[in-house]
């Protein structure tokens, strides 16, 4: 088990003025909240942080991140909350665990091999802090080093998370040694048996190959030193398993067929010239095999890779590679981002620390853009590049369900494109959300890492306010169809009902022209373009055809002009006074308007009338049924298309319904007018939707109140107790306009 003292003395070698007792605290702040709890292993739960914090130590990491290290599980694993946390060691460190967290509950989710890109992006939208990447990564290096433990399928799964995810941004990162090893160990992990066939296989050649090997680095020494060139080490390897492993899959080869099985590297002083020196010497010694060369360091890989690859032809008639490349080069290549802070070599206090960070975090936001570019055609990256946070995957947001499903959203998304996304009928019984545990409204914008409950109703139906709240073509092309279906089972509804009453005034019983009148229906339908009778009364509720007309057809010219009402009182009826007088006091077929809007229901805007108000019904195109209040001032001129007026009333018992109503109150200017009316509306329990004042030319002031009321009763209440505030000095409603 690694000790905190020695975390601290490698700390104090990299950053000498750190503040090395936060890591103390943090330290028995994470073993007092995780004591009790132990490893897969048995061991002390605590090993693993520290071992997190050392190997972040090891990456020259300051305090804070250490420190994070020490602290990254408390949240997801013991009942710390960030709220505690943040009292003891504040925002920083409390924001940095809180990405850990986030995208710790994704790996814990996630399980889809194919949501593996998914999860990679997700990732990398919740990575908004280069230290998180790198704890990340130690975090995952650590738990990858100590799966014994753990049950063969959780290893595989883990492992394959680690091949998808991890050693993509480690190779990203530039981290050539880490990624390495996180390969080999996923490979091992995944496919044990072929591992263990692949290691027999290649233990089995190690001699052989060392001494192979012992030759060539031998004979490179020698060459380089007789030509007087600077370098520090020749290396000679064997390849890894699991590039190995692939090679022979790709080209469905053996192993005795893969003759490039060892390589030789060889690390220059620090300059990029004796690199140069050095690849002559060894196309001096051996033949090159053409096209295999390689210049990385004229032009760097975009991680920032710098090498020269040459491919050789030895005695043996067996090639091999040569990596050449300097010092500085070759600690690039194996630790990539984080031996940048290596040559930032900072002396000084916190501020050149943070300059550090700062340009650190521009490179690894640079080197990450590509893996998340893939799917993204934005490319003018400069912009958010420059903007201080890592967003790298503006465009979309990842959330979960409770079982841990990734949902991918776009930004801006709400539960409800949410609630489509999981399925259809999810989405059209949805009522509510709750996110992340707590209550929301359908409307609230989603956040990446948001876990999402969609609470239904098997009565529920969409509304086609949701339209305005949905970015996602999935969920507004649900709600349309919903919408057009809803349509027209109400349009043939309706256009039923208004169908049979004006049956009834040319005194034919409406179930009689349904029942032997059929095949006459029929044909009607038919001369209107339409192929059934169903279709037609659509027409007729949706306003495109009268129904009038249709018994016009079906009565013929002679027999319509005899049985015709109006045609008898025509001359009686002059005025559309008189019309609106016919159509109060109505009848019991009336068509009943419920308070809230149908969709062929709808309040007519110019008047909005309330419940209680005498109302009239005109069937405009398109629309259904538009409801007036029986005085507004638009119903005179509806009344030139009568043959369109209907009568309509308000359901009884329908208490469900509450409505808005706009208030102008008049009143005295002086301060205290807009609280007085607020708590006299108040007082008696109604709600304000909304509020606005000014002031009149003449000096008074004019207060909009817009409240929800249940009917027209409600209403005169609110008016009655308005006009009881002190200076107020008239009321009244105010119609929208339009
Ligand atoms: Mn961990």
């Amino acid at each position: 088990m690694v000790r905190i003292e020695n975390i601290i003395e490698k700390v104090e070698q990299n950053h000498p003025n750190s503040n090395v007792d936060l890591i103390r605290r943090a330290y028995l702040f994470s073993a007092l909240n995780h004591r009790g709890q132990t490893r897969a292993s048995g061991e002390p739960y605590l090993v693993h942080p520290l071992a997190v914090a050392d190997i972040l130590a090891d990456m020259r990491l300051d305090e804070v991140s250490v420190s994070t290290g020490l602290l990254h599980d408390v949240v997801e694993d013991t009942l710390v909350d960030l709220d505690t946390l943040r009292n003891y060691f504040g925002e920083e460190i409390t924001y940095l665990v809180d990405g850990l967290t986030k995208i710790a509950q994704i790996s814990n989710l996630s399980k889809a091999e194919q949501q593996a890109e998914n999860v990679r992006k997700m990732v990398l939208a919740m990575i908004t802090d280069v230290r998180v990447v790198l704890i990340k990564l130690a975090d995952r290096l650590h738990n990858m080093r100590t799966m014994e433990f753990l049950k063969p399928e959780k290893r595989a799964r883990i492992s394959q998370e680690t091949l998808d995810i991890y050693a993509p941004i480690a190779h990203r990162l530039g981290m050539g040694k880490l990624r390495s090893e996180l390969e080999d160990l996923s490979f091992q992990n995944i496919h044990p048996e072929e591992y263990k066939k692949l290691s027999i296989e290649v233990e089995a050649r190690r001699p052989e190959l060392e001494a192979t090997l012992q030759k060539i680095t031998g004979t490179i020494e020698d060459r380089l030193r007789e030509n007087d060139v600077p370098f520090v080490q020749v290396q000679g390897r064997v390849k890894r398993l699991y590039s190995l492993w692939k090679k022979l899959k790709k080209r469905k080869l053996t192993i005795e067929q893969v003759y490039d099985l060892i390589a030789a590297r060889i690390i220059t002083e620090n300059d990029k010239k004796y690199c140069y020196v050095a690849l002559s010497v060894i196309h001096d010694l051996w033949t090159p095999v053409p096209e295999r060369f390689k210049d990385w360091i004229a032009i760097p890989r975009d991680n920032l890779y710098q090498s020269l690859h040459t491919s050789v032809i030895s005695e043996g008639g067996h090639s091999f590679e040569v990596q050449i490349r300097t010092e500085e080069m070759h600690q690039i290549a194996e630790e990539g981002v984080a031996a940048h802070w290596k040559y930032k070599e900072s002396k000084l206090g916190k501020h050149e620390d943070d300059e550090n960070l700062d340009s650190l975090r521009k490179t690894v936001e640079k080197l990450l853009l590509p893996l998340v570019e893939t799917t993204q055609e934005n490319k003018d990256s400069k912009d958010f590049i420059e903007s201080l946070k890592l967003d790298l995957y503006p465009k979309d947001v990842y959330a979960f369900t409770p079982m841990g499903k990734v949902i991918q959203l776009p930004r801006g998304a709400t539960p409800i494109d949410f609630a489509y996304a999981i399925h259809s009928e999810v989405g059209d019984k949805c009522v509510g959300a709750k996110i992340n545990g707590r209550m929301v409204a359908l409307r609230n914008e989603i956040r990446n890492g948001d876990v999402i409950e969609i609470l239904t109703n098997p009565n529920s139906k969409p509304s086609r306010d949701w339209l305005n709240h949905v970015v996602t073509s999935r969920a507004r092309n649900h709600i349309r169809h919903w919408i057009a279906e809803q349509q027209r089972t109400e349009s043939i509804e309706l256009g039923r009902k208004l169908f049979e009453k004006e049956a009834e005034k040319f005194q034919l019983s409406a179930k009689k022209l349904f029942s032997s009148g059929e095949a006459d229906l029929k044909r009607i339908a038919n001369e209107y373009g339409l192929g059934r009778i169903e279709d037609l009364m659509a027409s007729i509720g949706y306003g495109k055809t009268l129904p009038r007309n249709v018994i016009a057809k079906y009565l013929g010219p002679e027999k319509f002009a005899e049985l015709d009402p109006d045609k008898k009182k025509e001359s009686a009826i002059q005025s559309g006074v008189k019309a609106v007088k016919k159509f109060i006091g109505l009848g019991e077929d009336a068509i009943i308007v419920k308070g809230v809007d149908n969709l062929l229901l709808t309040r007519a805007r110019c008047c909005n009338p309330l419940k209680g108000e005498e109302i009239i019904g005109y069937i405009s195109l398109g629309k259904g049924i538009v409801v007036h209040n029986k005085n507004c001032k638009n119903v005179a001129q509806l009344m030139i298309n009568k043959e369109r007026i209907v009568e309509v009333e308000w359901a009884k018992n329908d208490t469900e319904s509450v409505q808005s109503a706009k208030l102008l109150a008049i009143t005295e200017n002086r301060t205290g007018m807009l609280a007085g009316i607020t708590n006299a509306i108040a007082e008696i329990k109604t709600s304000i939707r909304n509020v606005s004042a000014n002031v009149s030319s003449d000096e008074r002031g004019l207060i909009e109140v817009t409240v929800e009321v249940f009917d027209k009763k409600h209403l005169d209440r609110v008016i009655s107790s308005i006009k009881k505030v002190s200076g107020v000095i008239e009321v009244e409603r105010v119609n929208n306009s339009g």
